[in-house]
């Protein structure tokens, strides 16, 4: 282990507190404290429970406090482990799968927006249904925002406090993009379309991932599986 952070860091390390006997004091070692506390701008209880990032390797740490009261006086135990690779790599994806659950619900109300949007310009409403209709797509638009505006919490804090997790979603869409821009093209219009289609949105995960815009539609109705195979890559 080469980073001069981790190295002082052994695998387990605990402190102990205890307030009347401050001698028995033991705390975790100052390397503890140069480790990043990964947060994704929703989560309660934060100071207690939480994974930290070094930000020099980005070997990741489960830091744990636990308090116990006694008559005379409370103790504080806290517990940091370092997790392994595997562990690392499973944490980064159930936190990618957080965000892209988000960014499939806001796709759904867009295309349930979608949908009123052409019932009230070509299905005919009634004077009522057109009323209707217009507070129904205000709701979601409302519902849209609140949601693009949370992913967008999410994914600003994880930029600043463990970009690896943005790096996992990023490289999974970018895979399942690739699978479809590497499918023979022929004279098939379909296939055409698809591809053109993956190449778009490949470029802009790509984009994503260098700051840019949060979210990103995707379009399975040209990439035919593409959720499921999001699902086997993530
Ligand atoms: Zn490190």
């Amino acid at each position: 282990m080469n980073c001069p952070i981790c190295s002082q860091l052994k695998d387990v390390e605990t402190s102990f507190y205890k307030y009347d006997a401050p001698q028995y004091d033991h705390p975790l070692p100052d390397a503890a404290g140069q480790l990043i506390m990964v947060d994704n701008g929703m989560e309660e209880n934060l100071q207690e429970h939480h994974v930290r990032c070094c930000p020099l390797c980005g070997t990741l740490y489960r830091y744990d406090v636990s308090y116990e009261y006694h008559v005379n006086g409370s103790e504080d135990e806290e517990q940091l482990v370092r997790m392994t690779p595997e562990e690392g790599a499973q944490y980064c994806r159930s936190e990618a799968q957080k965000l892209e659950k988000i960014r499939q619900w806001i796709d759904q109300l867009k295309d349930a927006y979608g949908s009123l949007v052409d019932f009230f310009d070509r299905g005919h409403p009634s004077s009522d249904e057109q009323v209707e209709v217009l507070q129904q797509m205000e709701e979601y638009q409302q519902t849209i925002n609140q949601q693009v505006q949370e992913l967008q919490t999410r994914v600003e804090s994880l930029r600043r406090t463990c970009p690896q997790i943005i790096n996992t979603w990023v490289a999974a869409h970018i895979k399942v993009c690739q699978f479809y821009l590497d499918q023979p093209m022929g004279m098939d219009v379909d296939a055409m379309v698809s591809h053109h289609v993956a190449e778009t949105t490949l470029q802009e995960w790509k984009q994503f991932l260098e700051g840019g815009e949060v979210f990103i539609r995707v379009h399975p109705t040209w990439m035919e599986g593409y959720l499921e195979r999001l699902e086997a890559a993530l």
